[in-house]
């Protein structure tokens, strides 16, 4: 049996599951791909209303074509476009606030973000070594002995600066979904520096559900086979090696040789912990993942907002601010690209972290409200210009990319669970690999996702002739 004899099923369209599709029909591989969605994208999908375009989340892409998306829109022939954020990218703290220049680790720009930010005159310098320590390229052994550590402790080598520490915590917390005091400094480092070096923050032309698009529009065009609407309910195995699986409630089966699952690391343990070691999925079904987030999604009359990028923060000392205030992280994607709203128009994306937990709907409710009463303070007047609002809560987020949870990002990027103690997307079952933000990859979210196609895409070639 020849390497394109072999079927291939992979389960979900989230980047991880489409951009690993591409790759293998690229080589000419038999592929099918289902999803349980009418939509591709998974978290990173887009919706058209009323001429806006709006994305399931909020987000930005941190390397754009010079990360791992760029590179699978390459290999795969797509045709996928990125705006490049050049300018207005506002980090604000309390009353501290910095413009992130595309490149921001050289000393210059240092100086002026420690300053906009308001550092102490007098921690300045170690702030500056701090920022720089975090910034700097780094090898892939350098960035494994950070792994195992909480991004707090590597700045507290440094500062003891409140805003320093605030900056990163809020950082940490848009890069990982995490804290600084679980966020892996590997990871952190990782992210931190890929942008500092490639200088290429963007936004994907068309919406974040143009990437997931582009990837399987060049899958079909290579004779990849998707079918939406097609929930797998089911992972057959024999003697240790996958053979198929199953689909719907009638429970039809589909033979394969090779299943690579994008429904998320523990769904896939479940499908199959009859065939696994009792403890190895019990481990995989205790790791935690990411916070999840919530979201108000303003379809505007007008353009109220220059910026394309800001997370604002309130001083974490100032209790009256926090007690009515949220921190908010809110992209303009028609500021980044002209066609997602009609003219005149603008779409503001705002959201807010939040716990994972679908049942919590009050928590979600009371955050939801925050944000707007946040937007309404920064933009005075907001209000007067919405033509619709949507809130997205968590149970959105679970429901769009068919989990239990509502996690922003997957398997959290934890300092207890990265590097060499994060799982393999090599499943212990002849055949079975997982692919997405879960497992495989390194990098933010979206980019995490396109990192461990890649990966897989590469494991399951060199696996094959094994197969
Ligand atoms: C509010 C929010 C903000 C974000 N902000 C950013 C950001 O700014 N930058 C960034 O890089 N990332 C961001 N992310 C994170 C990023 O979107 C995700 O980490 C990434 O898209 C996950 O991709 P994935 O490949 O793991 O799969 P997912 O997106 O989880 O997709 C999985 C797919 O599999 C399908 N599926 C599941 N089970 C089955 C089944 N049994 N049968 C068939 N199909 C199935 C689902 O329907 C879904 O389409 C954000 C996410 C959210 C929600």
């Amino acid at each position: 049996m020849g390497i394109h004899d072999k079927k291939v099923v992979v389960i979900g369209s989230g980047i991880g599951g489409a951009g690993c599709a591409a790759l293998l029909a690229k080589e000419g591989l038999d592929v099918t791909l289902f999803e349980r969605n009418p939509f591709p994208g998974g978290k990173a999908a887009s919706f058209e209303k009323d001429g806006f375009v709006y994305d399931t989340g909020v987000h930005a892409v941190g390397n754009g074509e010079k990360g791992p998306l760029g590179e699978i829109n390459r290999i795969v022939g797509g045709s996928l476009k990125f705006n490049v954020i050049s300018s207005g990218n506002r980090i604000i703290i309390g009353d501290g606030e910095a413009l992130l220049p595309l490149q921001y680790s050289s000393d210059d720009a240092i100086l002026e973000i420690l300053e906009g930010i308001g550092v102490e005159s007098r921690k300045k310098d170690e702030c500056f070594l701090c920022f720089k320590e975090l910034a700097a390229p780094r090898t892939h052994e350098e960035i494994a002995r950070l792994d195992e550590m909480p991004l707090k402790d590597l700045i507290d080598r440094f500062t003891d600066d409140s805003r320093f520490h605030q900056m990163m915590n809020a950082t940490c917390a848009l890069l990982l979904v995490l804290t600084y005091y679980q966020g892996s400094a590997g990871e952190f480092v990782y992210c931190f520096s890929e942008a500092a070096k490639n200088g290429s923050l963007s936004y994907p032309v068309g919406g974040m559900g143009a990437v997931a698009k582009s990837y399987l529009d060049a899958f079909q065009k290579m004779g990849g086979c998707l079918k939406f609407n097609t929930p797998v309910t089911g992972i057959k195995v024999q003697d240790g090696r996958v053979t198929g699986v199953t689909l719907g409630d009638e429970g039809e089966t589909v033979p394969a040789d090779i299943v690579i699952s994008n429904s998320g690391l523990q769904p896939t343990v479940e499908m199959v912990a009859e065939y696994l070691d009792e403890k190895y999925a019990q481990w995989v079904l205790s790791l935690k993942s990411s916070y999840g987030a919530v979201s108000v999604k303003y379809a505007l009359n007008s353009k109220v907002i220059p910026y394309p990028l800001t997370l604002w923060m309130p001083d974490v000392n100032d209790s009256h601010m926090l007690d009515k205030y949220v921190g908010v992280f809110y992209p303009v994607p028609s500021n980044m690209d002209e066609n997602l709203a009609p003219e005149g128009c603008q779409l503001v994306l705002a959201g807010a972290v939040t716990l994972p937990f679908p049942e919590r709907s009050e928590i979600c409710e009371e955050v939801l409200n925050k944000i707007e009463a946040t937007m309404s303070m920064l933009h005075p007047g907001i209000e007067e210009h919405v033509l619709w609002k949507l809130k997205t809560d968590v149970a959105y987020i679970a429901k769009i990319s068919g989990r239990k949870l509502g996690e922003v990002i997957g398997l959290a990027q934890d300092y207890r669970q990265v590097g060499k103690n994060r799982p393999s997307p090599r499943l212990p079952i002849g055949g079975l690999y997982v692919v997405g933000a879960d497992a495989g990859g390194r990098g933010i979210g979206t980019e995490m996702a396109g990192d461990s196609a890649l990966n897989v895409y590469r494991m399951v070639l060199s696996d094959i002739e094994r197969i």
